[in-house]
Protein backbone atom coordinates (compact mmCIF):
# COMPACT_ATOMS: atom_id res chain seq x y z
CA UNK A 1 0.00 0.00 0.00
CA UNK A 2 1.10 3.58 -0.06
CA UNK A 3 1.41 3.82 3.53
CA UNK A 4 4.29 0.98 3.08
CA UNK A 5 6.12 2.21 0.19
CA UNK A 6 5.95 5.97 1.71
CA UNK A 7 7.09 4.04 4.98
CA UNK A 8 10.58 2.93 3.52
CA UNK A 9 11.18 5.97 1.65
CA UNK A 10 10.96 8.00 5.30
CA UNK A 11 13.02 5.09 7.23
CA UNK A 12 16.10 7.49 7.31
CA UNK A 13 14.33 10.87 7.90
CA UNK A 14 12.66 9.66 11.13
CA UNK A 15 12.75 12.54 13.61
CA UNK A 16 13.15 15.32 11.53
CA UNK A 17 11.11 18.23 11.90
CA UNK A 18 9.65 19.61 9.05
CA UNK A 19 9.10 17.82 5.40
CA UNK A 20 12.06 19.50 3.17
CA UNK A 21 11.64 19.70 -0.16
CA UNK A 22 13.41 16.34 -1.12
CA UNK A 23 11.72 14.94 0.88
CA UNK A 24 8.24 15.68 0.17
CA UNK A 25 9.50 14.88 -3.58
CA UNK A 26 10.43 11.64 -2.99
CA UNK A 27 7.18 10.76 -1.44
CA UNK A 28 5.06 12.44 -4.58
CA UNK A 29 7.08 9.70 -6.09
CA UNK A 30 5.20 7.14 -4.65
CA UNK A 31 1.93 9.43 -3.78
CA UNK A 32 1.57 9.42 -7.97
CA UNK A 33 1.90 5.58 -9.08
CA UNK A 34 -0.60 5.41 -6.45
CA UNK A 35 -2.85 8.02 -7.71
CA UNK A 36 -2.24 6.43 -11.60
CA UNK A 37 -2.94 2.82 -10.39
CA UNK A 38 -6.39 4.30 -9.13
CA UNK A 39 -7.01 5.27 -13.00
CA UNK A 40 -6.75 9.12 -12.29
CA UNK A 41 -6.22 10.87 -15.56
CA UNK A 42 -2.32 11.90 -15.72
CA UNK A 43 -2.85 15.71 -16.20
CA UNK A 44 -4.92 15.50 -13.07
CA UNK A 45 -2.47 13.79 -11.27
CA UNK A 46 0.17 16.02 -12.50
CA UNK A 47 -2.17 19.20 -11.20
CA UNK A 48 -2.50 17.51 -7.86
CA UNK A 49 0.66 16.82 -7.29
CA UNK A 50 2.35 20.13 -7.87
CA UNK A 51 -0.79 21.57 -5.58
CA UNK A 52 0.00 19.01 -2.17
CA UNK A 53 3.71 19.18 -2.64
CA UNK A 54 3.79 23.33 -2.34
CA UNK A 55 1.62 22.52 0.65
CA UNK A 56 3.77 19.70 2.21
CA UNK A 57 7.32 21.17 1.66
CA UNK A 58 8.03 22.81 5.13
CA UNK A 59 5.15 21.30 7.20
CA UNK A 60 5.80 20.48 10.96
CA UNK A 61 5.74 16.95 11.21
CA UNK A 62 4.10 16.10 14.65
CA UNK A 63 4.68 13.99 16.98
CA UNK A 64 3.90 10.43 16.95
CA UNK A 65 3.48 10.08 13.42
CA UNK A 66 6.48 9.31 10.95
CA UNK A 67 6.93 11.76 8.15
CA UNK A 68 5.41 8.90 5.59
CA UNK A 69 2.22 9.36 7.62
CA UNK A 70 2.42 12.74 7.93
CA UNK A 71 2.58 13.41 4.14
CA UNK A 72 -0.28 10.68 3.38
CA UNK A 73 -2.16 12.80 5.67
CA UNK A 74 -1.68 16.16 3.85
CA UNK A 75 -2.19 14.03 1.02
CA UNK A 76 -5.61 12.54 2.39
CA UNK A 77 -6.73 15.69 3.07
CA UNK A 78 -5.99 17.66 0.12
CA UNK A 79 -7.62 14.92 -1.97
CA UNK A 80 -10.98 15.14 0.07
CA UNK A 81 -10.99 18.62 -0.05
CA UNK A 82 -10.50 18.28 -3.77
CA UNK A 83 -13.47 16.02 -3.92
CA UNK A 84 -15.63 18.25 -1.95
CA UNK A 85 -15.39 16.91 1.76
CA UNK A 86 -15.20 20.74 2.54
CA UNK A 87 -18.23 21.55 0.15
CA UNK A 88 -20.76 23.77 2.38
CA UNK A 89 -23.76 21.49 3.24
CA UNK A 90 -26.13 21.42 0.55
CA UNK A 91 -23.88 22.40 -2.13
CA UNK A 92 -23.99 18.26 -2.81
CA UNK A 93 -28.07 18.33 -2.87
CA UNK A 94 -30.06 18.63 -5.73
CA UNK A 95 -31.09 22.25 -7.21
CA UNK A 96 -34.85 21.14 -6.91
CA UNK A 97 -36.29 23.69 -4.96
CA UNK A 98 -37.62 25.95 -7.69
CA UNK A 99 -40.99 26.88 -8.90
CA UNK A 100 -42.16 23.45 -10.20
CA UNK A 101 -41.73 21.02 -12.10
CA UNK A 102 -37.70 21.46 -11.73
CA UNK A 103 -36.11 19.62 -14.64
CA UNK A 104 -32.89 17.24 -14.09
CA UNK A 105 -31.58 15.71 -17.07
CA UNK A 106 -29.13 13.25 -17.36
CA UNK A 107 -26.19 12.89 -19.54
CA UNK A 108 -23.41 10.64 -20.34
CA UNK A 109 -21.77 7.77 -22.18
CA UNK A 110 -24.24 4.72 -23.37
CA UNK A 111 -24.01 2.22 -20.58
CA UNK A 112 -22.42 4.45 -18.17
CA UNK A 113 -25.55 4.42 -15.72
CA UNK A 114 -28.30 7.13 -17.22
CA UNK A 115 -31.64 5.00 -17.30
CA UNK A 116 -30.93 3.14 -14.04
CA UNK A 117 -29.72 6.19 -12.42
CA UNK A 118 -32.84 8.21 -14.11
CA UNK A 119 -34.75 5.55 -11.90
CA UNK A 120 -32.75 5.13 -8.82
CA UNK A 121 -33.01 9.25 -8.19
CA UNK A 122 -36.52 8.65 -9.37
CA UNK A 123 -37.11 6.08 -6.68
CA UNK A 124 -35.00 8.40 -4.05
CA UNK A 125 -36.82 12.17 -4.36
CA UNK A 126 -40.25 9.95 -4.36
CA UNK A 127 -39.20 7.80 -1.02
CA UNK A 128 -37.42 9.75 0.97
CA UNK A 129 -37.99 13.77 -0.06
CA UNK A 130 -41.74 13.18 -0.78
CA UNK A 131 -41.53 14.57 -4.03
CA UNK A 132 -44.03 13.70 -7.36
CA UNK A 133 -41.79 12.65 -9.61
CA UNK A 134 -42.00 12.04 -13.73
CA UNK A 135 -39.55 10.21 -15.65
CA UNK A 136 -38.98 10.20 -19.47
CA UNK A 137 -36.73 8.70 -21.90
CA UNK A 138 -35.37 10.78 -24.88
CA UNK A 139 -33.95 7.61 -25.82
CA UNK A 140 -35.22 7.42 -29.71
CA UNK A 141 -31.46 5.63 -31.08
CA UNK A 142 -32.22 2.25 -29.04
CA UNK A 143 -35.78 0.62 -29.82
CA UNK A 144 -36.08 -1.00 -26.39
CA UNK A 145 -35.23 2.20 -24.55
CA UNK A 146 -38.00 3.76 -23.98
CA UNK A 147 -39.42 0.72 -22.84
CA UNK A 148 -36.64 -0.08 -20.31
CA UNK A 149 -37.60 3.29 -19.05
CA UNK A 150 -41.47 2.59 -18.48
CA UNK A 151 -40.33 -1.27 -16.87
CA UNK A 152 -38.20 0.57 -14.15
CA UNK A 153 -41.01 3.26 -13.63
CA UNK A 154 -43.76 0.54 -12.94
CA UNK A 155 -41.09 -1.40 -10.25
CA UNK A 156 -40.36 1.81 -8.62
CA UNK A 157 -44.00 2.81 -8.88
CA UNK A 158 -42.90 6.53 -10.51
CA UNK A 159 -44.71 7.77 -13.75
CA UNK A 160 -43.57 7.63 -16.95
CA UNK A 161 -44.36 9.57 -19.81
CA UNK A 162 -46.30 7.78 -22.23
CA UNK A 163 -44.70 7.02 -25.19
CA UNK A 164 -45.35 8.15 -29.04
CA UNK A 165 -43.83 6.56 -31.48
CA UNK A 166 -41.49 8.47 -34.01
CA UNK A 167 -41.53 11.81 -31.08
CA UNK A 168 -37.88 13.46 -31.65
CA UNK A 169 -36.02 13.81 -27.73
CA UNK A 170 -36.60 17.71 -28.08
CA UNK A 171 -40.60 17.09 -28.54
CA UNK A 172 -40.32 14.87 -25.98
CA UNK A 173 -38.61 16.70 -23.72
CA UNK A 174 -40.77 19.51 -24.42
CA UNK A 175 -44.02 17.05 -24.07
CA UNK A 176 -42.77 15.63 -20.63
CA UNK A 177 -42.20 19.59 -19.22
CA UNK A 178 -45.63 20.58 -20.14
CA UNK A 179 -47.12 17.78 -18.69
CA UNK A 180 -45.61 17.30 -15.57
CA UNK A 181 -46.85 21.23 -15.35
CA UNK A 182 -50.08 20.85 -16.10
CA UNK A 183 -50.95 17.22 -13.99
CA UNK A 184 -48.68 18.67 -10.89
CA UNK A 185 -45.28 17.16 -10.83
CA UNK A 186 -43.02 18.36 -8.59
CA UNK A 187 -39.60 16.88 -10.84
CA UNK A 188 -39.07 16.13 -14.61
CA UNK A 189 -36.19 13.32 -15.14
CA UNK A 190 -34.91 12.88 -18.62
CA UNK A 191 -32.64 10.00 -19.54
CA UNK A 192 -31.17 10.68 -22.73
CA UNK A 193 -29.31 8.76 -25.22
CA UNK A 194 -25.60 8.13 -24.89
CA UNK A 195 -23.38 6.52 -27.54
CA UNK A 196 -20.12 4.32 -26.79
CA UNK A 197 -17.98 7.38 -27.91
CA UNK A 198 -18.72 11.15 -27.91
CA UNK A 199 -19.99 12.08 -31.02
CA UNK A 200 -20.72 15.36 -32.71
CA UNK A 201 -24.62 14.01 -33.48
CA UNK A 202 -25.07 13.24 -29.75
CA UNK A 203 -23.67 16.32 -28.47
CA UNK A 204 -25.98 18.55 -30.17
CA UNK A 205 -29.04 16.72 -29.71
CA UNK A 206 -28.08 16.59 -25.80
CA UNK A 207 -27.50 20.60 -26.57
CA UNK A 208 -30.75 20.98 -28.16
CA UNK A 209 -32.37 19.34 -24.91
CA UNK A 210 -30.53 21.20 -22.68
CA UNK A 211 -31.31 24.74 -24.35
CA UNK A 212 -35.31 24.18 -25.20
CA UNK A 213 -35.96 22.71 -21.45
CA UNK A 214 -33.37 24.56 -19.20
CA UNK A 215 -32.66 21.76 -16.45
CA UNK A 216 -32.20 23.00 -13.12
CA UNK A 217 -29.47 20.38 -12.91
CA UNK A 218 -27.78 18.41 -15.60
CA UNK A 219 -25.88 15.57 -14.17
CA UNK A 220 -22.81 13.75 -15.95
CA UNK A 221 -23.10 9.97 -15.34
CA UNK A 222 -20.04 8.35 -15.56
CA UNK A 223 -18.84 5.08 -15.03
CA UNK A 224 -16.15 4.61 -11.88
CA UNK A 225 -14.08 2.51 -14.19
CA UNK A 226 -13.54 5.08 -16.54
CA UNK A 227 -9.95 5.58 -16.79
CA UNK A 228 -7.71 7.65 -18.73
CA UNK A 229 -10.66 8.45 -20.70
CA UNK A 230 -12.58 10.14 -18.11
CA UNK A 231 -11.03 13.56 -18.51
CA UNK A 232 -12.14 13.71 -22.73
CA UNK A 233 -15.34 12.58 -21.74
CA UNK A 234 -16.02 15.15 -19.10
CA UNK A 235 -14.15 17.79 -21.25
CA UNK A 236 -16.28 17.00 -24.08
CA UNK A 237 -19.64 17.30 -22.06
CA UNK A 238 -18.55 20.22 -20.33
CA UNK A 239 -18.02 22.04 -23.42
CA UNK A 240 -21.75 21.39 -24.99
CA UNK A 241 -24.13 21.93 -22.19
CA UNK A 242 -23.71 23.59 -18.31
CA UNK A 243 -22.97 20.40 -16.36
CA UNK A 244 -24.38 20.91 -12.53
CA UNK A 245 -22.86 17.84 -11.18
CA UNK A 246 -21.41 14.13 -11.63
CA UNK A 247 -23.09 10.75 -10.26
CA UNK A 248 -20.12 7.84 -10.49
CA UNK A 249 -21.90 4.95 -10.89
CA UNK A 250 -20.68 1.04 -10.59
CA UNK A 251 -18.56 1.83 -7.22
CA UNK A 252 -19.60 -1.49 -6.18
CA UNK A 253 -16.91 -2.69 -8.18
CA UNK A 254 -13.36 -2.99 -8.39
CA UNK A 255 -12.56 0.24 -9.55
CA UNK A 256 -10.35 2.24 -6.93
CA UNK A 257 -11.95 5.71 -8.00
CA UNK A 258 -9.83 7.73 -9.36
CA UNK A 259 -12.19 8.72 -11.81
CA UNK A 260 -14.18 10.48 -9.31
CA UNK A 261 -10.77 12.82 -9.18
CA UNK A 262 -10.70 13.51 -12.78
CA UNK A 263 -14.13 14.03 -13.12
CA UNK A 264 -14.12 16.57 -10.30
CA UNK A 265 -10.44 17.96 -11.62
CA UNK A 266 -12.00 18.70 -15.03
CA UNK A 267 -15.57 19.81 -14.82
CA UNK A 268 -15.03 21.62 -11.42
CA UNK A 269 -18.50 20.42 -10.00
CA UNK A 270 -19.50 18.29 -7.25
CA UNK A 271 -19.84 14.77 -7.55
CA UNK A 272 -23.25 14.34 -6.02
CA UNK A 273 -24.25 10.54 -6.29
CA UNK A 274 -22.70 7.32 -6.32
CA UNK A 275 -23.95 3.89 -7.54
CA UNK A 276 -23.30 1.15 -5.48
CA UNK A 277 -25.14 -1.74 -7.21
CA UNK A 278 -27.79 -2.43 -9.72
CA UNK A 279 -30.49 -2.50 -7.51
CA UNK A 280 -32.73 0.63 -7.71
CA UNK A 281 -32.10 1.45 -4.06
CA UNK A 282 -28.35 1.03 -4.29
CA UNK A 283 -27.55 4.64 -4.70
CA UNK A 284 -26.17 6.80 -2.28
CA UNK A 285 -24.73 10.15 -1.29
CA UNK A 286 -20.73 10.67 -2.60
CA UNK A 287 -19.02 10.68 0.39
CA UNK A 288 -15.50 12.26 -0.48
CA UNK A 289 -13.51 10.71 2.76
CA UNK A 290 -14.40 7.17 1.68
CA UNK A 291 -13.55 7.74 -1.40
CA UNK A 292 -10.37 9.48 -1.20
CA UNK A 293 -9.35 6.44 1.23
CA UNK A 294 -10.00 4.10 -1.60
CA UNK A 295 -8.07 5.95 -4.10
CA UNK A 296 -4.83 6.09 -1.70
CA UNK A 297 -5.73 2.64 -0.92
CA UNK A 298 -4.92 3.35 2.25
CA UNK A 299 -8.25 2.53 4.89
CA UNK A 300 -5.75 1.35 7.25
CA UNK A 301 -3.47 4.93 7.77
CA UNK A 302 -6.41 6.68 7.96
CA UNK A 303 -7.50 4.99 10.71
CA UNK A 304 -3.97 5.41 11.78
CA UNK A 305 -3.59 8.86 11.90
CA UNK A 306 -6.67 9.04 13.21
CA UNK A 307 -5.93 7.19 16.50
CA UNK A 308 -2.66 9.83 16.82
CA UNK A 309 -4.43 12.45 16.37
CA UNK A 310 -4.96 13.18 19.92
CA UNK A 311 -1.52 12.92 19.90
CA UNK A 312 -1.52 15.67 17.17
CA UNK A 313 -3.50 17.71 19.08
CA UNK A 314 -1.51 17.20 21.85
CA UNK A 315 1.27 18.80 20.59
CA UNK A 316 -0.17 21.56 18.80
CA UNK A 317 -1.28 22.55 21.76
CA UNK A 318 1.67 22.51 23.92
CA UNK A 319 3.54 24.95 20.24
CA UNK A 320 1.02 26.77 20.94
CA UNK A 321 1.30 27.62 24.28
CA UNK A 322 5.36 28.28 23.45
CA UNK A 323 4.03 30.85 20.93
CA UNK A 324 0.94 32.31 22.88
CA UNK A 325 4.05 33.18 25.65
CA UNK A 326 5.74 34.94 22.93
CA UNK A 327 2.34 37.02 21.64
CA UNK A 328 2.62 35.27 18.07
CA UNK A 329 -0.52 34.04 16.27
CA UNK A 330 -0.64 32.90 13.50
CA UNK A 331 -2.80 30.89 10.62
CA UNK A 332 -0.83 27.76 11.77
CA UNK A 333 -2.54 28.64 15.35
CA UNK A 334 -5.67 29.25 13.85
CA UNK A 335 -6.34 26.10 12.04
CA UNK A 336 -5.55 24.46 15.06
CA UNK A 337 -8.13 26.37 17.08
CA UNK A 338 -10.41 25.27 14.85
CA UNK A 339 -9.38 21.41 14.99
CA UNK A 340 -9.72 21.77 18.56
CA UNK A 341 -13.17 23.42 18.22
CA UNK A 342 -14.62 21.13 16.67
CA UNK A 343 -13.26 17.83 18.32
CA UNK A 344 -14.66 19.82 21.90
CA UNK A 345 -18.06 20.07 20.17
CA UNK A 346 -18.20 24.07 19.20
CA UNK A 347 -16.10 27.26 19.71
CA UNK A 348 -18.53 27.68 22.85
CA UNK A 349 -16.42 25.02 24.81
CA UNK A 350 -13.02 26.75 24.20
CA UNK A 351 -14.04 30.62 23.74
CA UNK A 352 -13.99 31.27 27.30
CA UNK A 353 -10.75 29.75 28.11
CA UNK A 354 -8.40 31.11 25.36
CA UNK A 355 -7.60 35.28 25.17
CA UNK A 356 -8.48 36.89 21.68
CA UNK A 357 -11.25 33.72 20.82
CA UNK A 358 -13.55 36.53 22.49
CA UNK A 359 -13.98 38.13 19.32
CA UNK A 360 -14.60 34.47 17.96
CA UNK A 361 -17.38 33.85 20.51
CA UNK A 362 -19.09 37.09 20.08
CA UNK A 363 -19.49 35.98 16.20
CA UNK A 364 -20.53 32.67 17.25
CA UNK A 365 -23.29 34.34 19.63
CA UNK A 366 -24.45 36.62 16.82
CA UNK A 367 -24.78 33.52 14.89
CA UNK A 368 -22.40 34.27 12.09
CA UNK A 369 -20.10 31.15 12.75
CA UNK A 370 -20.93 27.12 13.08
CA UNK A 371 -20.19 24.14 12.98
CA UNK A 372 -20.31 24.14 9.22
CA UNK A 373 -18.18 27.23 9.03
CA UNK A 374 -15.27 25.90 11.32
CA UNK A 375 -15.33 23.16 8.59
CA UNK A 376 -14.77 25.98 5.64
CA UNK A 377 -12.23 28.15 8.10
CA UNK A 378 -10.38 24.84 7.91
CA UNK A 379 -10.10 24.69 4.34
CA UNK A 380 -9.51 27.76 3.54
CA UNK A 381 -6.11 27.86 5.90
CA UNK A 382 -5.29 24.18 4.44
CA UNK A 383 -5.24 25.71 1.16
CA UNK A 384 -2.67 28.19 1.86
CA UNK A 385 0.97 27.27 1.48
CA UNK A 386 3.16 26.80 4.35
CA UNK A 387 4.89 30.23 3.93
CA UNK A 388 1.07 31.97 3.89
CA UNK A 389 0.35 30.46 7.26
CA UNK A 390 3.22 31.47 9.16
CA UNK A 391 3.21 35.09 7.54
CA UNK A 392 0.05 36.12 7.12
CA UNK A 393 1.08 39.54 6.06
CA UNK A 394 2.09 38.12 2.17
CA UNK A 395 -1.54 37.26 1.37
CA UNK A 396 -1.94 39.56 -1.60
CA UNK A 397 -5.22 39.89 -3.39
CA UNK A 398 -3.43 37.29 -6.28
CA UNK A 399 -3.27 35.09 -3.39
CA UNK A 400 -6.38 35.77 -1.83
CA UNK A 401 -8.13 34.54 -4.95
CA UNK A 402 -6.10 31.42 -5.61
CA UNK A 403 -6.64 30.35 -1.83
CA UNK A 404 -10.42 31.23 -2.74
CA UNK A 405 -10.22 28.86 -5.76
CA UNK A 406 -8.63 26.27 -3.59
CA UNK A 407 -10.68 25.79 -0.82
CA UNK A 408 -13.89 26.29 -3.46
CA UNK A 409 -15.39 29.38 -1.22
CA UNK A 410 -14.86 33.25 -2.13
CA UNK A 411 -12.57 35.80 -1.42
CA UNK A 412 -14.84 37.54 0.88
CA UNK A 413 -14.85 34.16 2.94
CA UNK A 414 -10.80 34.34 2.94
CA UNK A 415 -11.00 37.71 4.04
CA UNK A 416 -13.04 36.65 7.38
CA UNK A 417 -10.89 34.13 8.23
CA UNK A 418 -8.12 36.92 8.02
CA UNK A 419 -9.72 39.19 9.55
CA UNK A 420 -9.98 36.60 12.64
CA UNK A 421 -6.34 35.93 12.39
CA UNK A 422 -5.40 39.39 12.78
CA UNK A 423 -8.11 40.17 15.42
CA UNK A 424 -6.33 37.05 17.50
CA UNK A 425 -3.02 38.10 16.52
CA UNK A 426 -3.73 41.63 17.86
CA UNK A 427 -5.05 40.02 21.18
CA UNK A 428 -1.84 37.89 21.69
CA UNK A 429 0.30 41.51 21.45
CA UNK A 430 -1.82 42.78 24.38
CA UNK A 431 -1.22 39.81 26.06
CA UNK A 432 2.07 40.18 25.87
CA UNK A 433 2.18 43.64 27.12
CA UNK A 434 0.33 42.20 30.10
CA UNK A 435 2.65 40.22 31.24
CA UNK A 436 1.64 36.68 29.27
CA UNK A 437 -0.35 33.97 29.86
CA UNK A 438 1.41 34.54 33.78
CA UNK A 439 -0.26 38.16 33.26
CA UNK A 440 -3.85 36.91 32.24
CA UNK A 441 -3.79 33.85 34.93
CA UNK A 442 -3.32 36.28 37.40
CA UNK A 443 -5.79 38.62 35.87
CA UNK A 444 -8.74 35.75 35.76
CA UNK A 445 -7.78 35.00 39.43
P1 LIG B 1 -27.26 3.80 -19.93
O1 LIG B 1 -26.94 3.25 -21.27
O2 LIG B 1 -26.35 4.92 -19.57
O3 LIG B 1 -28.69 4.18 -19.79
O4 LIG B 1 -26.96 2.62 -18.87
P2 LIG B 1 -27.99 1.70 -18.07
O5 LIG B 1 -28.67 2.47 -17.03
O6 LIG B 1 -28.86 0.98 -19.04
O7 LIG B 1 -26.98 0.71 -17.35
C1 LIG B 1 -26.14 -0.20 -18.02
C2 LIG B 1 -25.85 -1.38 -17.09
O8 LIG B 1 -25.13 -0.94 -15.95
C3 LIG B 1 -27.10 -2.05 -16.55
O9 LIG B 1 -26.92 -3.43 -16.58
C4 LIG B 1 -27.17 -1.57 -15.11
O10 LIG B 1 -27.80 -2.49 -14.26
C5 LIG B 1 -25.72 -1.39 -14.76
N1 LIG B 1 -25.51 -0.42 -13.70
C6 LIG B 1 -25.91 0.89 -13.65
N2 LIG B 1 -25.49 1.49 -12.51
C7 LIG B 1 -24.82 0.53 -11.81
C8 LIG B 1 -24.12 0.55 -10.54
O11 LIG B 1 -24.03 1.55 -9.80
N3 LIG B 1 -23.53 -0.63 -10.17
C9 LIG B 1 -23.59 -1.76 -10.95
N4 LIG B 1 -22.97 -2.85 -10.52
N5 LIG B 1 -24.21 -1.78 -12.14
C10 LIG B 1 -24.83 -0.66 -12.57
MG1 LIG C 1 -30.16 4.32 -21.23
Amino acid sequence: SLSDRLGSVFEKLRGRGALTELDVRAAMREVRIALLEADVALSVVKQFIDEVTERAIGAEVVRSVTPGQQVVKIVNDALVSLLGGDAPEGDNQLNIDVTPPAVIMMVGLQGSGKTTTTAKLAKFLTEKKAKKVLMASLDVARPAAQEQLRVLGEQTKVATLPIIAGQQPVAIAERARQTAKLQGFDVVLLDTAGRLNVDTALMAEMAAIAGATKPDEILLVVDALTGQDAVNVASAFKAEVPLTGVVLTRMDGDARGGAALSMRAVTERPIKFAGTGEKLDALEAFDAQRVAGRILGMGDIVGLVERASANIEQADAEKLAAKLAKGQFDFDDLRGQLKQMKAMGGLGALAGMIPGMAAAKKAMDSGAIDEKVLGRMEAIILSMTPKERAKPEILTAKRKIRIAKGAGTTVQEVNKVIKMQLDMATAMKKLKKMGGMKGMAAMMA
